[in-house]
């Protein structure tokens, strides 16, 4: 038997299967999708087992070492997506498989062999009896030096459960074990065992009452001594004798433990709900492929969608899989699942350990839960019945990696949704311009959700115009409207939320007097500001200029860089209106584990009046007592390099402005701009997504880019700026060369950042609709332009890129 296996080297030159022989007393334990270690090189190294075969065209080839895994880690169809993931995003494919797997999985030399049956180990194992004489757990590596003849019975020892494998990473990795207690003889002989014991040894005689009362049951020996009050010597002492028997069972960390479980019941649909749920449960019925659109306003009751379609899924013995972005992944929302599923429920986010990581994994890959609940990477949940796939906010940009493999979630879920023939929903109340595109031209299946399902309508959102609040004489951060409002909330004891957005800060040149960005007159894109060189330079095509003194609209010399944080929002809050209670949230005051989270809680409890923050506070917040919201400079982020920046200003603002009066109490809305008649902004106000598609839609179509477009970037870097330069020159022509006549090729340019830990940077970009010969030049340009060792060239294909920077 031979076994293909890829060697977790992150090198192109290895990028691909090595043939090995696999040892005759390894044939029936070894799958494709299992860990091995191999001899690579003068090394030992880990790999993945891709497929097994009886034929090869190498002659000498050396043994599988040892397999690590007892059931493949990667199913079958995640070695599939691996290899399309590869192809497609152009990593490489043992980089695709290692994103799939949690981190403590990660090749890792270092293993212990634990004991898990004593009595299998001398009735079945007697030769590896004197490897436990001092303790229950010996290291791999020692096992393998001092005795490689034994290493054959290990792993038979390992298959029948007598042993277990662990990587020896950090202690957290492991499986964590609990010690139970449970009778070793019968009822009888325990009561005989009492009636004669010596009066004199009451602790001895509760131990034995006990079991006597609680029979055939196994009990976890903390409980016996913290919660029965038994005694520790006295247990073991009936353990030593044999009329007590001693276990170790697996045990689930479970990070969210303290979360009441009330459990929810469906809510009755209102009829928008139920107009989009039934084509959605028709499609996982009928085993279809197809992705659902599903567009409803903030406060639509999309979830309790999702939640009544996993229903079906699990009733007909499916699983499911739901993402949700990271900073959206609040026990809030992980309360909604949990509490209709309970413990069907798995969660993996990055905010858990790597341990707990590694068990929400283990649970899933061993199908004790049927509900995946996650972040990005959840998309890979190793399920092996997926009957439903759901990736809530869809627009989110963070369901694009930007490290290598920069895949797309979405992507992926469709991927997947082919393989298991299931369906996908897509859920936004401001779908990505692609997605719905998609969607008009059926391709992808719209469902529509027009009003709050409490049937209250979205809060009137005012637009205040900052320029005229300068003209006026009003030079603070706050418009008259605003901190009217602001003040008048506190004394009504309603609640305020403050929205602040930093991206984008200071990269743009703005006339405070009228307003004037200046652009690009080739792509209008902003320019950006860059502060070394003093020069305003576009990131798409290069064009620079000089800062002009005055403004070129308006004549006036106020033009600025902005630049203002939460800190100094908060400052001049408690100056203007001290007796305001404030809890400021931003990566300052987060930082902590569970920090987001405890400021949250402290807000609902009715702890401040006023939350003020970042990106962070945009979302999935659902307060009854908040009935203002405001924006504080809602075009900070128009202006950024980056041909979606409207539309991430749109989505923004309609996020954010859904955070107010979303129950009883009505709420309202303001925004401060300093452009207030872009149409991102009036149509964020007005609530009205089609005419803000429609515009956007226009002025894409107009400068070529997504969804009539696509797009790659090429990163070059290289520590020798000429280089660099002239390697991006060489890439630009070999692209214009190789593509064809209707493919724009741009750059090389310098991107904002021009160099990053002393590595100069350019890019260039392709814009293209079809191109068929794309990824095989790029493959061929990465072959010859990557270059190993840190201070050579390096090279990023970024395809769809997300971020321009
Ligand atoms: P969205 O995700 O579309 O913004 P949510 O799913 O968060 O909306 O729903 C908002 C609120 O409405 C939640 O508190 C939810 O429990 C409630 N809700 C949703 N559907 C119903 C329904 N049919 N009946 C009663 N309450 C509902
Ligand atoms: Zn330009
Ligand atoms: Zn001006």
């Amino acid at each position: 038997m031979i076994a293909e296996v890829y060697v977790d080297i992150p090198a192109r030159a290895v990028d691909k299967p090595f043939d090995y022989k696999v040892p005759d007393s390894l044939e029936q334990f070894i799958r494709p999708g299992m860990r091995v270690t191999v001899p690579f090189g003068r090394v030992k190294r880990l790999g993945f087992v891709t497929a097994l075969k009886n034929h090869t065209d190498f002659t000498k080839l050396r043994n599988i070492d040892q397999v690590i895994d007892h059931i493949p880690v990667l199913t079958d169809e995640l070695l599939d997506l691996g290899r399309w993931i590869a192809d497609t995003t152009l990593c490489m494919t043992i980089t695709a498989y290692q994103a799939m797997l949690p981190a403590v999985m990660k090749a890792d030399y270092g293993k212990v062999i634990q004991l898990e049956n004593t009595e299998k180990l001398k009735d079945v194992h007697p030769d590896l009896v004197p490897f436990y004489s001092s303790g229950d757990s010996i290291k791999w590596e020692d096992a393998v030096r001092s005795h490689p003849e034994k290493l054959n019975e290990i792993n038979r020892a390992l298959s029948d459960g007598t042993l277990s494998l662990h990587q020896q990473i950090h202690n957290q990795a492991r499986v964590k074990k609990i010690i139970t207690v449970t009778p070793a003889v019968s009822l009888e002989t325990l009561e005989e065992a009492a009636k004669s014991l010596n009066r004199r040894y009451k602790r001895q005689r509760e131990v034995l009452d006990f079991f006597i009362h609680h029979p055939a049951a196994s009990h976890v020996l903390a409980d016996l001594v913290n919660r029965y009050g038994l005694s520790r010597e006295a247990i073991s002492h009936f353990i030593k004798k044999g009329v007590l028997r001693k276990e170790k069972q697996e045990y689930f960390r479970d990070p969210y433990r303290e979360l009441n479980q009330v459990r929810t019941q469906a809510l009755t649909l209102t009829q928008e709900q139920h107009a989009a749920l039934k084509p959605i449960l028709h499609a996982i019925e009928s085993d279809e492929d197809r992705v659902f659109l599903c567009h409803g306003v903030t406060g639509s009751g999309k979830t309790e969608i999702y939640l009544q379609a996993i229903q079906r899924v699990i009733d007909l013995g499916k699983e499911a899989i739901v993402l949700v972005p990271e900073i959206s992944l609040t026990p809030q929302m992980v309360h909604r699942f949990k509490g209709r599923f309970g413990d069907l429920v798995a969660v993996m986010h990055s905010g858990l350990s790597r341990g707990e990581k590694y068990d929400e994994w283990r649970k899933i890959r061993e199908g004790r839960v049927k509900v995946a609940v996650g972040a990005r990477s959840a998309v890979f949940a190793p399920f092996s019945r997926l009957g439903l796939i759901i990736i809530d906010e869809e627009h989110e940009s963070s369901y694009k990696q930007e490290d290598s493999p920069r895949y797309h979630a979405r992507d992926v879920a469709i991927y997947r949704s082919r393989y298991n023939r299931c369906p996908v929903v897509l859920g936004s109340a401001t779908p990505s311009l692609e997605s719905y595109a998609r969607a008009k031209k059926n391709v992808y299946s719209l469902l529509l959700l027009k009003e709050r399902f409490n049937h209250h309508p979205l809060p009137p959102v005012k637009i205040v115009d900052m320029r005229e609040e300068m003209r006026d004489g009003n030079r603070s951060m706050f418009s008259t409207a605003l901190f009217n409002l602001i003040k008048d909330r506190i004394k009504k004891k309603e609640q305020t939320v403050l929205f602040l957005n930093r991206r984008g800060y200071s990269t743009f040149v703005m006339c405070r007097s009228c307003g004037e960005v200046l652009r690009c007159p080739h792509c209008d894109i902003s320019l950006t500001y860059h502060r070394t060189e003093q020069l305003l330079k576009c990131h798409y095509c290069g064009y620079a200029q000089q800062i002009p003194q005055t403004c070129p609209a308006c004549g006036s010399d106020s033009m600025r860089y902005f630049g203002t944080g939460t800190q100094k929002v908060e400052a001049e809050l408690n100056r203007l209106i001290p007796e305001a209670r404030i809890i400021r949230m931003d990566v300052d005051t987060t930082r902590q584990k569970g920090g987001h989270e405890r400021l949250l809680r402290r807000f609902g409890e009715g702890k401040a009046d006023i939350l003020l923050g970042t990106q962070m506070i945009a979302k999935g917040l659902d307060f009854p007592e908040v009935t203002l919201v405001g924006v504080l400079a809602a075009d900070s982020m128009l202006y950024l390099p980056d041909f979606r920046a409207s539309e991430r200003t749109f989505q923004l603002l309609t996020q954010v402005s859904g955070r107010a009066g979303r129950h009883d109490l009505p709420g309202s809305v303001i925004i401060q701009s300093y452009d207030p008649d872009h149409y991102a902004v009036v149509d964020a106000a007005s609530h009205d997504y089609e005419t803000f598609y429609q515009q956007e839609m226009q002025i894409r179509y107009r400068h070529g880019y997504p969804p009539f477009y696509y797009l790659v970037l090429i990163r070059i870097t290289h520590t020798d700026p000429g280089q660099a330069s002239v390697a991006a020159g060489r890439i630009a022509e070999i692209l214009k060369r190789n593509l064809s006549s209707s493919a724009q090729i741009f750059g090389p340019v310098v991107p904002a950042i021009a160099r990053i830990k002393d590595r100069y940077r350019y890019q260039c970009m392709v814009k293209y609709k079809k191109e068929p010969e794309l990824l095989p030049v790029l493959r061929k340009i990465i072959g010859h332009f990557q270059e190993p060792g840190k201070n050579s060239l390096q090279l990023v294909v970024d395809i769809n890129p997300v971020v321009f920077m």
